[in-house]
């Protein structure tokens, strides 16, 4: 399956490999078990595309899903079966909440307003809707405070309002395994969830996963390491989902002391060789990889020279010519792949790999890609026992 623009025209080209992606899914499905496995999809699947990426997880197994937005849910609705469960982490939107029930769409509820919006449509509805409540364990972003859980337990008839699907709450620190807010948040959790009427639930995020079975509870909700980031600081256990490679649109020689790009910034003590790329700060390759990341052809490391430009980047190849090996024109070079993964650039960009992956751009070519290994794969992931 491929995807506009087209591979001629494109200054770069995206692959992203669903193999590996539903082999991510069932190497922490396998972790978990016997808890359950969800993917988390919001931001068009971390930017690679959430109905791809969806119905290939789908297929692997998965049948509850997170996104950010109603708006991402329902898109999502026409193309995953009717009976998977579909989350909105963000809430219920005031004036939202007649087409998050039409769809069967299921808010995670985040605050009182959004419990008593949520009760009196089921009311007017004649029939209870269902829901997801967030406690807030400690992170003071999203959720309901122990305060709120009174108010919200004091009012009887809720509970026969709402359908209880699932409770949850979020790690503030889960890519820190020795951080004391991890114990913290989870105890606190669990004893606010006690409170609460018997439902399945979630606390653990990527990160959350490899803190322990104790963090697993029923499901968890892994994102990024889906999709082949690294949940910690640990070696990385999850397959390379994404491989970019940016197109050389021109070649040049330089002499010594000649300067390159905005600014000037860069120039050689000797002769050497220039080479632009059609990937930019626009693609999402960051600015701040000024004369600062690099790309790899043929394993050889070719650093950024200059500043990133919006729709261009100059790189200094002048070590291929060391190894025999020159680019021309059309050549690709290696952004991501084997020699160069999404840490090391986030990192040489004083970021996360979230926002490298978020951020690339919607101008590649994109393919999907799906090789064999997963006839290999002999687990069968777990399908739902608890929801109903
Ligand atoms: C984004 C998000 C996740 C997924 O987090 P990762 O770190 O990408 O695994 C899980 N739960 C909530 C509430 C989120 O906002």
């Amino acid at each position: 399956m491929t995807h506009a623009p087209s591979r001629d025209m494109a200054g770069g080209l995206l692959t992203i490999d669903l193999a590996a992606l539903t082999a991510n899914y069932l190497d922490l499905a396998r972790r978990v078990s016997p808890s359950r496995t969800a993917a988390v999809v919001k931001a068009d699947a971390y930017g690679l595309g959430a109905s791809c990426v969806a119905s290939a997880l789908e297929g692997a197994g998965c049948q509850d899903f997170f996104v950010a937005h109603l708006e991402e849910a329902l898109a999502l609705k026409s193309v995953l079966s009717p009976n998977v469960r579909l989350y909105v982490l963000n809430g219920l939107q005031p004036g939202a909440e007649a087409a998050c029930a039409k769809a069967s769409v299921i808010p995670v509820l985040n605050g009182l307003d959004q419990a008593w919006r949520w009760r009196d449509l089921a009311m007017s509805l004649g029939a209870p809707l269902p829901a997801a409540i967030q406690i807030d364990s400690g992170m003071a972003r999203l959720g309901l405070s122990a305060a709120d859980l009174d108010t919200l337990l004091a009012d009887a008839a809720f509970f026969s309002q709402i359908s209880l699907m699932l409770v949850m709450s979020h790690l503030a620190c889960s890519d820190e395994p020795e951080a004391p807010s991890n114990e913290a948040q989870q105890a606190f959790f669990a004893r606010q969830a006690d409170r609460l009427p018997p439902a399945p639930r979630s606390l653990a995020n990527s990160g959350g996963i490899f803190l322990g079975a104790a963090h697993h509870a029923d499901l968890v909700r892994p994102g990024v390491s889906l999709y082949g980031v690294a949940p910690n600081d640990a070696p990385n256990p999850m397959r390379a989902v994404v491989r970019l490679d940016a197109k050389v649109i021109q070649v040049r020689d330089i002499a010594a002391g000649d300067r390159v790009g905005y600014g000037l910034t860069y120039a050689r003590e000797a002769p050497g060789r220039i080479a632009t790329i059609a990937v930019g700060y626009a693609d999402g390759w960051p600015r701040h990889l000024s004369n600062a990341g690099a790309a790899y052809s043929h394993g050889v490391r070719l650093p950024i020279a200059g500043r990133v430009s919006m729709d261009s980047i100059t790189l200094d190849v002048s070590a291929l010519a060391g190894q025999g090996l020159d680019l021309k024109l059309g050549d690709l070079v290696e952004l991501l792949g084997p020699h160069q993964t999404l840490e090391d650039v986030a990192r040489a960009a004083g970021t996360i790999p979230y926002e490298i992956l978020t951020g690339l751009g919607r101008r590649y070519h994109r393919t999907y890609v799906e090789d064999t290994t997963m006839s290999q794969l002999s687990v069968t992931p777990r399908q739902a026992t608890v929801f109903s």
